[in-house]
């Protein structure tokens, strides 16, 4: 198994939307142990394929209960409301009060080409929502207000040109 570099902010990957998977076969099995152990040893609750340079719908995720992986995800129903203090490990650091539904059901597929179904709320209809987000090519910052938004970008920015240099 391998730990990825996470792609952050500024690159342009996660601005991309993913790639459908096409064929499902045991090829990704190695890329599904090398995302689960990028996230563990980040450590997150999810991570999606580009946030490792790789634009395939594909996200693993685990919040407690055990890992799982869903290719080709989509929302099928939300409800209710949660606010909840949200990170990403392609934006190290920082944290925003975002407001989401606080329940998601997502459809998509397993390894195997397999329907599946996944829901549930608060942590699990967050990542569900996030990870989803990052396989359309979204950052948590279009979720944000559009004055902290902004004020979050402006920050981002400052912070990438002090490490970059001059
Ligand atoms: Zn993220």
């Amino acid at each position: 198994m391998a730990v990825f570099p996470i792609r952050v902010f500024g690159d342009p990957v996660l601005r991309t939307p993913a790639e459908p998977v096409e064929e499902f076969s045991s090829a990704y099995e190695r890329l599904i142990e090398d995302m689960l152990e990028t996230m563990y040893e980040a450590p997150g609750v999810g991570l999606a394929a580009p946030q490792i340079g790789i634009s395939k719908q594909i996200f693993v995720a685990d919040v407690g209960d055990g890992p799982f992986v869903m290719f080709n995800p989509e929302i099928v129903e939300t409800s209710d409301s949660w606010a909840f203090d949200e990170g990403c490990l392609s934006v190290p650091g920082y944290f925003w009060e975002i407001e989401r539904p606080g329940f998601a059901r997502a459809r998509g597929y397993d390894i195997n080409g397999d329907a599946i179904e996944v829901s549930g709320d608060e942590l699990m209809g967050r990542v569900l929502q996030h990870e989803i987000d990052h396989l359309n090519g979204m950052l948590l910052l279009e979720r944000l207000p559009r004055r902290t938004k902004k004020q979050a970008l402006r920050e981002l920015r400052e912070a990438a040109l002090r490490s970059t240099g001059p």
